[in-house]
């Protein structure tokens, strides 16, 4: 079977699971797993920031930021397909009392000139008491449903430059950052300081079965701990997962282009399928988002799952597929030929 579905879906492998049997643990909530701090100070140190915080989960790492940055009644600016506006479960108005207002792109990504109509500008006629004060912009690198789309360095620095000058705070949806460092040659710390606080996670394409970590100032990271353990997040001997998290910091990194290339590869097959649309060049990491032309994305979907191949729908003409490390050697191939299988059946 070849699972495509998403880089979640990653079991650890025999040396991850080695390193979570050997953790050193204690209680992390009176500050004395070992693992865990190592780990925090690890994600501190390649995000080029004070501190960082482990938590159970990316949202939850996005959601004590977002408490972190604003106050009930407050308003955020994110991408119109961001991970925060669609897949936290509301988790914005209903933990932190936030509006968004949300800034349409093309595949994820937008620059300072679409940002610029969103800052709200006080004038003699509106004054600035009449809007919800807008305290953040939350930027995602890589995108997520805009198909693992890349921000730039560049590009960051010039959204967070305009929101800075505006007293906008920025916060970076890192879940996939390590796909974007690997992507373009950059280091995390490097887009990372554009931003004033980032989440990352360990157990999309790293591999890690359970974690991530938000990260930013020291005051920052102790107004985190705060909401992280109101939340719910404080975890106890946590080592045995931090464990593993380290693991794949050490070992699963580099090996991300692997997937980028398999993407490509997976993409440039299926350009080849008549019933497919794709346009190769689109493709920039471990993400492929195609078009079915030849029927329903759904109906697609469920023909190359019962001959092996899981994927997932992505609206109405759409199907996504997520390369990872927990696939055989001959997974592209394979599922091509399940592609092809699947249109050409009657
Ligand atoms: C997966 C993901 C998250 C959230 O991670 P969970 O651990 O599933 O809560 C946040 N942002 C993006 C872009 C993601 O892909």
């Amino acid at each position: 079977m070849i699972d495509l579905r998403s880089d979640t879906l990653t079991r650890p492998t025999p040396a991850m699971r080695a390193a979570i049997a050997a953790a050193e643990v204690g209680d992390d909530v009176y500050g004395e797993d070992p693992t865990v701090a190592a780990l925090e100070r690890r994600t501190a140190e390649l995000l080029g920031k004070e501190a960082a915080l482990f938590v159970p989960s990316g949202t939850m790492a996005n959601q004590v930021a977002l408490r972190c940055h604003t106050e009930p009644g407050d308003e955020i600016l994110a991408e119109a397909a961001a991970h925060i506006v669609h897949v936290e479960r509301g988790a914005p108005a209903a933990l932190s009392g936030l509006t968004i207002r949300t800034i349409p792109s093309a595949a994820g990504v937008f620059d300072a000139d679409d940002l610029r109509p969103f800052v709200r500008v006080p004038s003699r006629y509106m004054p600035a008491g009449i809007f919800p004060p807008t305290k953040l912009v939350c930027l995602e690198n890589t995108h997520n449903f805009g198909g693992g789309t890349v921000w730039s360095v560049e590009t960051m620095a010039a959204v967070a430059r305009l929101a800075h000058e505006h007293g906008i705070k920025v916060h970076l949806d890192g879940a996939r950052l390590w796909n974007a460092a690997v992507a373009s040659g950059r280091r995390e710390a490097e887009f990372a300081a554009h931003a004033d606080s980032v989440s990352v996670c360990f157990s999309k394409g790293l591999g890690a079965p359970v974690g991530s970590a938000l990260a930013g100032s020291a005051v920052f990271i102790e107004r985190a701990r705060r909401f992280r353990g109101m939340f719910g997040g404080g975890m106890r001997q946590a080592g045995i997962l931090a464990a593993a998290a380290l693991h794949a910091l050490d070992h699963h990194r580099d090996r991300l282009a692997v997937d980028h290339a398999r993407a490509r590869a997976f993409a440039a097959g299926l350009a080849a399928l008549s019933g497919i649309g794709i346009d190769p060049g689109t493709v920039q990491t471990n993400i492929v988002i195609f078009r079915v032309t030849a029927m329903p994305a759904a109906a697609f979907v469920e023909r190359c799952w019962k001959q092996g191949l899981r994927m997932l729908p992505a609206g109405a003409d759409k199907v996504r597929a997520v390369f990872h490390l927990d696939l055989p050697e001959n997974a592209v191939e394979e599922a091509l030929r399940i592609a092809a299988a699947a249109l050409a059946a009657p």
